[in-house]
């Protein structure tokens, strides 16, 4: 910007507006979202390697906004953790989330995990485990259906409390991942501490696993460790067939990718479960 002189300047300045005028129209607009009925969750299926059945989703939160279209929540959630607007948020997608999975079931279809991303702020609340165990309570889901997914990043800042909070959570009888494992801060050493079930390869590792030898060796590693310490592991991201092989051979329980489904709106997705619940 220093170097730009002064046009330089102002197309930074214009720039900066455009941002903020953005993030503005985000807030204003996601604060009315719940209640004009804008967001709604898809669910995209993970696979169990050894049975290529349908053995659980993970809710995924969608915005169809009237004035703005749609927003990507890798777009909105981060406006919606500074505004603090995630905390109703967060507890309309557990909710939602635990209430389909329920008619999921009430609909006579196989029973399957559900797993719900948590944000920082909603794993930071003392609350947490109350609301958890409260939206168990009115939406009659089995609580071993239920899977919270946690990113080591969220766990960093207050190790100790974190550690606690999992073993409240735990001690329900929820089922706790690791999200978009090997991106974050967190150290092998945490690892062992956390009372987890299983660890997410994130997809940055998978989308070259076959092709990049580095990536190759960090899917191996995560799930060797993994496994060591008696975790299971699911691979997100798969696209290829190759990739699939690759996970294969290398005894990853679960996968999840393009490759078997996008993202599904819950009847296609109880459509999908209901036909053969096998690729
Ligand atoms: P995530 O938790 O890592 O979710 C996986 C993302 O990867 C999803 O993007 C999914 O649609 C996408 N994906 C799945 N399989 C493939 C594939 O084979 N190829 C490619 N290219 N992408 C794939 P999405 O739905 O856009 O969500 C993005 C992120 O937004 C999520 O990443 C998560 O961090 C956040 N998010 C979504 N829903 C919620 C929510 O309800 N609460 C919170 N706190 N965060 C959420
Ligand atoms: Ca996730
Ligand atoms: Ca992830
Ligand atoms: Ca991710």
């Amino acid at each position: 910007v220093k170097h730009a002189g002064k046009n330089g300047y102002e197309l930074f300045v214009k720039s900066m507006n455009v941002v903020a005028k953005r993030r503005l129209e985000l807030e204003s607009n996601l604060r009315k979202a719940i209640e004009l009925n804008e967001l709604s969750l898809n669910y995209q299926p993970q696979i169990d390697m050894q049975t290529n059945r349908i053995i659980g989703v993970e809710a995924l939160l969608r915005w169809h906004s009237e004035e703005l279209g749609f927003v990507s929540p890798v777009e909105f959630i981060p406006v919606a953790e500074e505004t603090g607007l995630i905390t109703p948020i967060g507890e309309w997608v557990m909710r939602e989330a635990c209430a389909q999975a329920v008619r999921w079931q009430v609909q006579g279809l196989p029973e399957i995990r559900m797993a719900v991303n948590l944000s920082v702020r909603q794993f930071a609340k003392q609350s947490l485990e109350k609301q958890v165990n409260q939206v168990l309570l009115d939406t009659g889901l089995p609580v071993h259906c239920l899977e919270l997914e946690i990113t080591e990043n969220m766990m960093m800042d207050d190790v100790e409390g974190s550690v606690e909070t999992l073993h409240r959570l735990k001690a329900l009888g929820v089922q706790l991942a690791i999200d978009d494992f090997g991106t974050g801060y967190s150290s092998l050493s945490y690892l062992k501490r956390f009372p987890i079930d299983r660890l997410k390869v994130d997809r940055s590792f998978i989308t070259h696993v076959t092709t990049d030898p580095g990536d190759a060796s960090v899917t191996q590693a995560i799930i060797a460790v993994a496994h060591n310490l008696g975790l299971s592991v699911t691979a997100e991201g798969v696209e290829e067939e190759s990739q699939l092989a690759f996970l294969r051979e290398h005894s990853c329980e679960e996968v999840q990718g393009y490759l078997f489904s996008r993202p599904l709106k819950a009847d296609d997705l109880a459509e999908l479960l209901g036909s053969n619940n096998g690729y």
